[in-house]
């Protein structure tokens, strides 16, 4: 049974001159460009962690793709290969067919060989490793970051937090951190709410825009947690702080539609899963990202600059510092 699934994800990989030996022996054999430096990344899907429960099989294959992808952007590494760990409750062909699906639907578009992995059965769980070379001396580390830098963050963040947020209200469910506030407005129309599922469902890895910003930012990261949270990862690499516009922050329409001001620069702040790229570059790079935006076709919005402190301030419109119970998310958090 297990090689019945085996074979069924095996079908629909995507060729690779250099994978020299792919699926199917003890190991793959993967043949790296000369001279390149491998970047490697892991990340594991939970179900009800990181997908809500009754998510469909080709959004999860499609997720557990793109969250690898997305820390291989981050690095501006350009990916080659992966490997899958998929842990299912029974051999479930119909759903293993959905999954591939979605999985296979980002890994041509990026080029990406499945060259391996291990089916078992138990809860849920998918675990992917992606692999992707990059010239030497030029991946985006979060430790680069200088006092002086612009903050910028690509496309518009919030917009997965707040479908979170309108489907933990549809189940009676209050969001984790609301607060007294009630997030979702009673009456949303249906096209925003679909817009803002399919960005947490199907998040873009943004891997043009890292692979442009290789010799132009100084710092990267992308904000799997949440927007300050992550900011503040590159600030403790960095040995620096930064201070936010929160008025600067970009939102979606949808997000704008379904959320009243202060829940919307809630999400935005402090909402994970979008897969953004938030990176620092120093002011005389400005015009260099702004027509690399155009290039990469992503928008690319400053957000706010780098300081000789330490943390991450979050300014209002009044010049007022704001601060939410909890920047972001994290596993095993206090609560
Ligand atoms: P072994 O027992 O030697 O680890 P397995 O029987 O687990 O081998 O797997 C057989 C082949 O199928 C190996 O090449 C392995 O990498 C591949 N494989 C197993 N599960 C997966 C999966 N979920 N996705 C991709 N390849 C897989
Ligand atoms: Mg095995």
């Amino acid at each position: 049974m297990e090689f019945d699934l085996i074979a069924r994800i095996r079908n629909r990989v995507v060729p690779r001159g250099d994978v020299v030996l792919g699926i199917g022996d003890d190991a793959a054999l993967l043949q790296p460009p000369p001279g390149m430096q491998l970047a490697v990344a892991m990340d594991t899907l939970n179900a009800g962690v990181h997908f809500p429960h009754g998510t469909a099989a080709a959004d999860i294959g499609w997720k557990a793709l793109a969250v690898n992808l997305s820390d291989l952007a981050a690095m501006g590494a350009q990916p080659a290969w992966c490997t899958l760990s998929l842990s299912m409750p029974q051999a479930d062909a119909a759903w293993l067919d959905g999954f591939v699906e979605g999985f296979a639907a980002l890994a041509s578009r990026h080029e990406v060989a499945l060259v391996g992995g291990d089916t078992t059965s138990g809860p849920l769980s998918v675990c992917v490793t992606v692999h992707g070379v990059v010239e030497p001396g030029t991946a985006l580390r979060r430790d680069r970051a200088r006092a002086g830098d612009d903050v910028w963050v690509s496309g518009t963040p919030g917009d997965a937090a707040g479908a979170l947020a309108l489907l933990q209200a549809a189940d009676g469910l209050a969001p984790p951190d609301a607060g007294p506030t009630r997030d979702a407005r009673p009456h949303v129309p249906d096209a925003p709410i679909a817009s803002l599922r399919a960005r947490l469902d199907r998040p873009t890895p943004r891997i043009g825009l890292g692979r442009a910003l290789r010799g132009v930012a100084h710092a990267c990261i992308d904000v799997s947690d949440g927007l300050l949270a992550d900011l503040a990862h590159i600030c403790a690499a960095s040995a620096v702080g930064a201070t936010i516009e929160l008025t600067a922050l970009p939102a979606s329409a949808a997000l704008a539609s379904a959320f009243d001001a202060d829940s919307r620069q809630r999400l935005q702040a402090t909402g994970g899963d979008d897969y953004e790229l938030c990176f620092t570059a120093p002011p005389a790079a400005r015009r260099a990202v702004s027509s690399l935006a155009a290039q990469a076709g992503v928008q690319l919005t400053r957000i706010g600059r780098i300081d000789a402190g330490h943390g991450v301030r979050a300014l209002d419109a009044g010049g007022r510092e704001r601060a939410w119970p909890r920047a972001g998310f994290e596993h095993f958090s206090a609560a």
